[in-house]
C-alpha cells in the first residue's frame, strides 16, 4: 500500500473565501472561477523572515534551500530577529506543513506564526516558501493535471495521518483555484508545488504523481516571468511618480504586468486613488513608507471595470500598484490620485 503522502493546506482568510467569484466561460466552454484577489507581493520587494522556535540546524537548512526561489523570483529574503517581520516560521511536528499565501501573511497578528515547517526537509522548504511568495498548489491548477477519483481521495484522508472530513478534503485537495491564484502555465508534473498522489487518487494518471523536492524549469521561469516577479535580469518594476491631482496614462503592456506609482501624501487627510478608461483594473494601495503593508484594494469600485481606493491617509510615501484583473489580458489606463481637503 503507497505512504500516505504529507499533505499541505492552504490557510485561506474568512474573508476572502466571501467574496463573490465572478464566473466566467471559457473558450473552451468550460465554467472557472475568477478571484478577484492579487496575493503577490509588490515586485522587487525585501520580506523579512523570523524564526520562531526551530534549532539551529532547522534554521540552517531553511537558509540554506529558500533563497533558491530568489536567484530567479525578484524578491530578497532577509533573515533577522526584527518583530515586524512579514514571515515568522514556527516549527510545530504536530500541526503539519502550511502557509499564507503573498499579501495574506500581512494580516496575520503580529506574534502569530505565518508558516508552519512541521518537518524540515528541502521539498517541504522549497514548497511552503512557494506558497509564501504567493504561489498555488500544482494539484489544484485548473488549467488540465489531475481528474481525481473523488470517493477514494475523500476515503483515504479520512484516516492517518490526515482524519479529514470529506470537506477538508474538498478544499484541501479537489478543489481547483481560480483561474488567477495559480501557474499560468498547463499542469507541471515536475513542480515542487506538487505532492505525491497514489495512482489509484487519480482517473487518469494511472502511476500516480511523484513528489518533487527542488523547483523545476517551469517553476524558475514562471517566478521570473512578468506574472510573478520579473527583473532579475534587469527588467523590473520601476516605480512612477504620482503628483497630486495630476491624471497620468499608463497602460498594462504585457499579460501579467505590474504598474507601480507612488506618491506623497504632506498632511493627514482623506484621498481618492482612481483608475478610469475601458480596461478592467485590480489596484492595491501600500504604505505608508512601506510598499508591503496593504491598506486597500479594489477590483471594480470606480467606473465601469475601473478601481477605487478611498482612505484618510497621514503623511508618508503610497504605493499604488494597478494590474490587470484578468492575468492574461492587456489594456491602457488612467490614473489619478486627488486629496479631499
Ligand atoms: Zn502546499
Amino acid at each position: 500500500m503507497a505512504k500516505a503522502p504529507h499533505l499541505c493546506f492552504d490557510k485561506v482568510l474568512p474573508w476572502n473565501l466571501a467574496k463573490p467569484h465572478r464566473m466566467r466561460v471559457t473558450g473552451s466552454g468550460r465554467v472557472s472561477a475568477i478571484s478577484p484577489v492579487g496575493k503577490q507581493w509588490v515586485n522587487g520587494s525585501t520580506l523579512r523572515i523570523r524564526f520562531l522556535g526551530g534549532s539551529a540546524a532547522d534554521h540552517k537548512l531553511v537558509k540554506k534551500h529558500a533563497p533558491k526561489w530568489t536567484n530567479h523570483a525578484n524578491l530578497e529574503f532577509e533573515f533577522t530577529d526584527d518583530p515586524n517581520a512579514e514571515v515568522r516560521i514556527s516549527f510545530d511536528s504536530s500541526d503539519g506543513a502550511w502557509s499564507y499565501v503573498g499579501l495574506d501573511n500581512k494580516n496575520i497578528p503580529i506574534h502569530a506564526a505565518t508558516m508552519n515547517l512541521g518537518w524540515v526537509d528541502k521539498g517541504v522548504i522549497l514548497h511552503e516558501f512557494g506558497h509564501m511568495i504567493a504561489l498555488g498548489h500544482e494539484h489544484q491548477n485548473p488549467d488540465g493535471g489531475i481528474v481525481w477519483n473523488e470517493q477514494e481521495v475523500i476515503r483515504a484522508l479520512a484516516g492517518p495521518p490526515n482524519f479529514w472530513s470529506e470537506e477538508q478534503t474538498r478544499h484541501n485537495v479537489l478543489r481547483k483555484y481560480a483561474a488567477n491564484h495559480v501557474h499560468g502555465t498547463n499542469f507541471d508534473a515536475d513542480s515542487v508545488m506538487l505532492y505525491e498522489f497514489p495512482g489509484n487518487w487519480t482517473q487518469n494518471l494511472p502511476g500516480g504523481t511523484k513528489g518533487n523536492d527542488d523547483l523545476s524549469v517551469t517553476d524558475t521561469a514562471f517566478v521570473a516571468s512578468a506574472k510573478m516577479y520579473p527583473g532579475q535580469s534587469g527588467t523590473g518594476v520601476t516605480t512612477v511618480e504620482l503628483p497630486v491631482f495630476e491624471a497620468m496614462s499608463s497602460s498594462i503592456a504585457n499579460a501579467g504586468e505590474e504598474d507601480l506609482f507612488s506618491f506623497t501624501v504632506a498632511k493627514t487627510g482623506t484621498f481618492v486613488v482612481e483608475t478610469s478608461g475601458g480596461t478592467d483594473l485590480y489596484l492595491s494601495l501600500f504604505g505608508p513608507n512601506s510598499s508591503s503593508d496593504l491598506i486597500a484594494e479594489d477590483d471594480d469600485g470606480g467606473h465601469g471595470r475601473n478601481s477605487r481606493v478611498e482612505q484618510v491617509l497621514s503623511p508618508g510615501t503610497y504605493f499604488a500598484r494597478v494590474r490587470h484583473f484578468d492575468p492574461n489580458a492587456t489594456g491602457a489606463y488612467e490614473i489619478q490620485v486627488v486629496s479631499r481637503n
